[in-house]
């Protein structure tokens, strides 16, 4: 079997790889709107296959499989990852005749492929992200219409990812929303509990913010939250989940972290805000915040019971003056209780 490899390296691939997890749409279920669309791509072109299919690091991920009974494919550099490095059609009317693939595992094995088209999906900052094609299992052409047709259910399918990320994030910051926050702390905390794991919760608020608004006005306030959220968001890795909760309060979510990763995260979050010059209409803005923390199991045994001992954390880092990271404590837990600020 030949070894998955990577399509191109460094930088630009890491960039589209980032683009392409941002949508979030990796291991998610099939959707209708996906299926229609493979559904109708197959009929048009008169194929047995139809695919929304996303080059991965490692594999082909099929959103959608039409036709195939396939989740995903071992095989990042199959037609797809050809396909993706062109804007406009990747045509193969015979992989018994082409070089690049009369050799591959797909094409000499099951399911022997042998016909295949895609459109690349393009992103509006232009990543490809993957394709829609349509794959037969004898050789062939198809008409003009037929290709002009795949190029635009192409675009479909990328309206339809660009819709699903406008859902998930907040328009003002770009941070995952309040919904994203709870639908991914509950996917987070279910998937901990079923490999033995922890999430860490960092509750986050920035100090006396409402000076910024008093004193600058509220579009001024708009331009320090998103520099504030900026900071934050170059503070993540690719597993955390940051998010705007409402108003000047952001959450994110570490999976994985324990009490003392999460603290010193916590701690490099709260430097960085300190340390920034926060652009803020004409000039620079020197904000603070305070930050709450819990994790999954140790404060809650589901994601809305951790945010809350987080939220309850981060009222005892107000009340104990600002500008400081606080670990929720059974005691902290039960005497602020009743004092919570953020509510799930
Ligand atoms: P504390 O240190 O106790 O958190 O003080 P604070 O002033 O930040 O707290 P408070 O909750 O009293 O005020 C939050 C302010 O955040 C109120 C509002 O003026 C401001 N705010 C909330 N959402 C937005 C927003 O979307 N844009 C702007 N510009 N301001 C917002
Ligand atoms: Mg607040
Ligand atoms: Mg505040």
């Amino acid at each position: 079997m030949a070894q998955p490899r990577r399509l191109t390296s460094g930088s630009e691939e890491s960039a589209r790889l980032s683009a392409l997890r941002s949508y979030c749409v990796l291991e998610t279920g099939r959707e209708a709107r996906f299926d229609d669309l493979t559904c109708l791509a197959s009929t048009i072109c008169e194929t047995p296959v139809s695919l929304v299919s996303l080059v991965d690091t490692n594999r082909l991920f099929f959103k959608s499989a039409h036709g195939l009974d396939l989740r995903e494919v071992p095989y990042p550099d199959f037609f797809c990852g050809h396909a993706i490095r062109q804007r406009d059609l990747f045509v193969v009317p015979d992989a018994n005749e082409d070089a690049r693939f009369a050799r591959h595992p797909l094409v000499v094995e099951s399911p022997r492929v042998r016909f295949y088209a895609g459109a690349p999906l393009i992103s509006p900052h232009d990543y490809r992200l993957g394709t829609l094609c349509v794959i037969d299992f004898v050789p062939r052409q198809l008409q003009p219409k037929q290709l002009d047709i795949l190029r635009i259910l192409g675009r479909q399918v990328m309206c339809q990812l660009e819709l699903n990320l406008q859902a998930m994030r907040d328009p003002l910051t770009g941070l995952y929303n309040r919904r994203q926050l709870e639908e991914g702390l509950h996917r987070e905390v279910l998937r901990a509990r079923r490999i033995g794991g922890t999430v860490g919760v960092m509750a986050i608020d920035v100090d006396h913010f409402k000076r910024v608004n008093d004193t600058l006005g509220h579009e001024v306030g708009d331009r320090a939250l998103r520099g504030i959220a900026d900071e934050l968001a170059s503070c993540v890795r690719e597993e955390d989940i940051a998010c705007r909760a409402g108003g000047e309060e952001f959450v994110i979510i570490l999976p994985g972290a324990g009490k003392t990763a999460l603290r010193s995260r916590a701690e490099a979050v709260r430097k960085t805000i300190e340390r920034a010059h926060i652009s803020a209409g004409e000039g620079m803005l020197r904000l603070t915040v305070s930050i709450g923390l819990a994790s999954f199991p140790a404060y809650g045994d589901t994601g809305q019971a951790v945010l809350r001992a987080a939220d309850v954390a981060l009222y005892k880092a107000k009340a104990a003056g600002r500008n400081r990271v606080t670990m929720c404590t059974p005691n902290v837990a039960r005497s602020f209780a009743s004092q919570s600020r953020l509510t799930v």
